[in-house]
């Protein structure tokens, strides 16, 4: 599939040609038809698989030239996704001639307020900074004729859902609807039910494609070393927004105990939590006031914390998809981090099956220093990831080496 089979005018084309792109997306072949047909679209896709461009290519070339009133608004629950949405648009725009401004919180009024009474094409917003410049009588949304809700979840997560239907109502009631989530949770699929009109869904199959930026490595550890390993893990990157996994919601409580322990601040949350202390302890990580938090899978469909730097996989996730869902944790919007997951005797067939899902082999890293028992199994680097058997345990001790030290 190439970029000029989607349909894409020969100005998008040029645009996306300084940009870089040389071959579309998966979500970017399948949902620009789609967008150039006027479609209402729901796209399932996370950040890293290409959807700013799956959405901001095709809608600017629907809207074309208007009288300065915005045509497409793109609403996003963060400044850095907005910088980003602003970034591509910006580029094709040089290609276009059209006219494109990000609204977010934090900055000053006066310079956003000046570009878009200048007349603009596309705004990229995030809700709350909208709002006030519509209230303030400085946006007229009435000539919008694509809006997109990027990471609907995400602002779902955030609060910010009476924010955007204060926005929706400001909108024609005709228009072209887009949205994209990295999760379809229940709350989404209503929210797709009552706003979209007849929509195609377009999900990237979780084929284990994850966002650029994060490193990932596999640490090799018995389990019962696994406690003292996260504490001297923690300690010699700086515990500085480390989320950490677990298989269980003992596991988790464990882990929270020892980490205290050690005089870390460490937050838990999982299903036997209630959702207040949830949402408490989601708030002080969010907020910097804890250093760890420590999540069994719930967690990880759902919510999402900007700015997380290591995502530890204390125990390697039974479902590889989970990996998957995990590490997206981290890294996202451009940010790095890292990916590290313990891995047992035990998990090392479970390991395999997420190299498979991921189609290579995850290096392997030890922590300089840290007493190792002797013994211990590691994984055999550089073979490659070929789907494993599940089954004997002999099958298990044979994909890994003894290692002598
Ligand atoms: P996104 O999922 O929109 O956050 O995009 C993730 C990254 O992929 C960004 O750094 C884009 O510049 C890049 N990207 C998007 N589309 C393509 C493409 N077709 N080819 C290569 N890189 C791309």
């Amino acid at each position: 599939m190439t970029f000029e089979e989607l349909g894409l005018s020969d100005e998008i084309l040029a645009a996306v040609a300084a940009l870089g792109y040389e071959k579309p997306t998966p979500i970017q072949a399948q949902a620009i038809p789609l967008v150039l047909e006027g479609r209402d679209v729901v796209g399932a896709a996370q950040t890293g698989t290409g959807k700013t461009a799956a959405f901001t290519l095709p809608l600017l070339q629907r809207i074309g030239h208007g009288s300065g009133k915005p045509l497409a608004l793109v609403i996003t629950p963060t400044r850095e996704l907005a910088a980003q949405i602003d970034g591509v648009a910006t580029a094709v725009s040089r290609h276009t001639g059209q006219r494109v401004a990000a609204v977010v919180g934090g900055v000053k009024y006066g310079p956003q307020v000046k570009r878009v009474s200048d007349g603009i094409d596309m705004l990229v917003a995030t809700p709350g900074r909208l709002i006030d410049l519509v209230d303030r009588g400085d946006v007229d949304l009435s000539q919008v004729r694509v809006l997109v809700l990027d990471e609907a979840d995400r602002m779902l997560d955030m609060g910010f859902w009476p924010s955007v239907r204060r926005i929706l109502g400001f909108l024609p009631t005709k228009r072209q609807n887009l949205l994209f989530s990295a999760t379809i949770s229940p709350e989404i699929t209503q929210i797709v039910a009552r706003m979209l009109h007849e929509p195609a869904f377009v999900e990237i199959a979780r084929k284990g494609t994850t966002a650029e930026g994060i490193e990932q490595a596999i640490m090799p550890v018995e389990q019962s070393q696994k406690p003292d390993l996260l504490a001297a893990l923690i300690e010699a990157r700086g515990a500085d927004r480390v989320l950490v996994f677990t298989k269980t919601k003992a596991r988790a409580d464990l882990v929270r105990t020892i980490l205290d322990r050690k005089g870390l601040s460490v937050a838990v949350m999982h299903a036997d939590r209630t959702q207040q202390q949830r949402d408490k302890a989601l708030a002080r990580f969010a907020e910097g006031k804890v250093d760890v938090l420590v999540a069994t899978d719930i967690i990880a469909r759902g919510i999402d914390i900007s700015e997380i730097d290591h995502v530890v996989n204390y125990d390697v996730p039974e479902n590889p998809e989970d990996y998957v869902h995990r590490i997206g944790r981290t890294g996202r919007a451009g940010a790095s981090g890292y990916a590290l997951t313990f891995v047992g005797p035990d998990e090392i067939t479970q390991l395999r099956e997420i190299e498979y899902l991921l189609g290579k082999v995850l290096p392997v890293h030890d922590l300089e220093g840290f007493p190792y028992r002797e013994g211990r199994i590691i994984p055999f680097e550089g073979r490659p990831a070929k789907r494993p058997k599940r089954a004997a345990f002999g099958a298990k001790v044979r994909s890994g080496r003894i290692a002598r030290r």
